[in-house]
């Protein structure tokens, strides 16, 4: 059973009924969805927790859908692994990643916010929904839209990577190119929405949308066996997820679930598009937009929507923001992928490469319990790949062959140092 929830603006404190709105209309600030935490905790316990299927649906109590509403997309629960090989490469002793790279059905963590944002879409009477999007959000609302049976329309920038733009044509959603960068694609989105009355994800259902990322904060928690780790580091786009996984870790303390913590929030972001890494280590009091130049696309918003309250969020925690070049994304890419097994997408590169850099300066202890959320599949952003791997040559089916081959790679690591060790 869902509680109780409604929509308040985030400066003014304004109470809204629920309805597709997301910006006050006394002050133009956004609205967020605040669910009755005292309600809630009437009925939520760990044991009704762990009864609830295992999908971000075990905490439908706690997010803004209606009481009878009946899950449609089993997204959520993912790995949370200890990754003890990259935390020895980088001088940590207590690494966990939050792996939403393997996040179904869309293999990124927009699956979670799109699964809440879709059944307000329903609720609200829409029968054509769209989003604008740097890529995993196009995906997962063609997909998710596709099992509802809803029209879709989906906003993207031109350039975007091309395994973005066929997972999101695939579920036969009509897919709009946009001259022009995400910011761009945003405010044409703002515009539509509001002259054809469809109901846009980020946009109009945006409050909805955002809930969805607490589940990322609820799942860590439970899967640390109901404790709070001592730092996150999330990558930022927009600036939501970060400030929902925060919100998220204080409705669990608000309900008792967790023992009161001070956690930390560390931000990560590409240096060809870092407004809100800039804000925090400037300490400057609002966001300088920029002109988005990175091969991180799923985190390029050069005018981040959440950007202030995700600056004031790490500040206020006591944590940090950074941000790394896109030669050090591609390496976090490949060392993440050697060290723990995991392909990650672009925008786990940065995140990857920005935990490094976070123990390297000492800004996080080695042995505080930190946790790195990886969000997005490395499937789906192969082309910053090409070329880093070279093809040999096809050797014949024998084993003569393969001995000689052997050899050769053999003499060949030995004149190179660093190469691959075949023993
Ligand atoms: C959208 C996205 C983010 C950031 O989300 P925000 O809530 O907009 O900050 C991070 N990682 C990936 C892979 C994304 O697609
Ligand atoms: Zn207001």
């Amino acid at each position: 059973m869902a509680s109780s929830y409604e929509l308040c603006c985030r400066e003014c404190g304004k109470r809204y009924e629920n309805q597709p709105l997301s910006i006050c209309d006394e002050c133009f600030s956004p609205l967020e969805v605040r669910v009755d935490l005292d309600a809630a905790k009437k009925t939520v316990t760990r044991e009704s927790i762990a009864q609830g299927p295992t999908n971000m649906w075990r905490y439908q109590a706690l997010l803004p859908v209606p009481d009878d509403y009946v899950p449609q997309t089993p997204a959520g629960w993912t790995p949370l692994v200890k990754a003890p090989r990259l935390a020895g490469r980088i001088g940590a002793k207590n690494l966990y990643i939050k792996n939403d790279a393997v996040c179904m059905p869309t293999l990124s963590f927009k699956d979670r916010v799109v699964a809440v944002a879709l059944a307000n879409a329903q609720r609200f009477g829409f029968d054509t929904v769209g989003c604008s999007s740097t890529g995993n959000l196009a995906n997962s609302v063609a997909a998710q839209a596709a099992r509802l049976g809803l029209k879709t329309y989906i906003l993207v920038p031109a350039d975007l990577e091309a395994a973005k733009i066929l997972n999101t044509q695939v579920y036969g959603a009509n897919l709009i190119r946009i001259d022009g960068n995400y910011d761009h694609v945003n405010r044409l989105s703002s515009q539509i929405a509001d002259r054809f009355s469809w109901g846009f994800v980020n946009v109009n259902l945006r409050p909805y949308y955002a809930e969805g990322s607490k589940t990322v904060g609820f799942e860590i928690a439970e899967q640390l066996s109901w404790r709070l780790p001592d730092n996150v580091v999330v990558p930022m786009a927009g600036g939501s997820l970060i400030t929902k996984i925060r919100k998220a870790f204080k409705e669990l303390i608000a309900l008792g679930l967790v023992d009161a913590k001070d956690v930390r929030f560390f931000g990560a972001q590409a240096t060809g598009c870092s407004p809100i890494a800039r804000a925090v280590k400037t300490g400057a009091d609002h966001i300088e937009p920029q002109r988005p130049s990175t091969i991180a696309r799923s985190l390029a918003i050069g005018n981040p929507a959440d950007g202030i309250y995700a600056a004031k969020a790490i500040r206020e925690s006591g944590g940090w923001a950074e941000d790394v070049s896109d030669v050090e994304v591609v390496s976090g890419i490949q060392e993440l992928a050697e060290t723990e097994g995991i392909f990650t997408e672009t925008a786990g590169g940065v995140t990857t490469a920005v935990t490094a850099r976070l123990y390297a300066h000492g800004r996080i202890k080695p042995d505080e319990l930190t946790v790195t959320c990886i969000t997005g599949n490395g499937l789906k952003t192969t082309d910053v790949l090409a070329g880093a791997y070279e093809q040999s040559e096809a050797i014949r089916p024998r084993l003569t062959d393969f001995e000689n081959y052997i050899n050769e790679i053999k003499e060949l690591n030995e004149l190179v140092s660093g190469g691959v060790d075949v023993r």
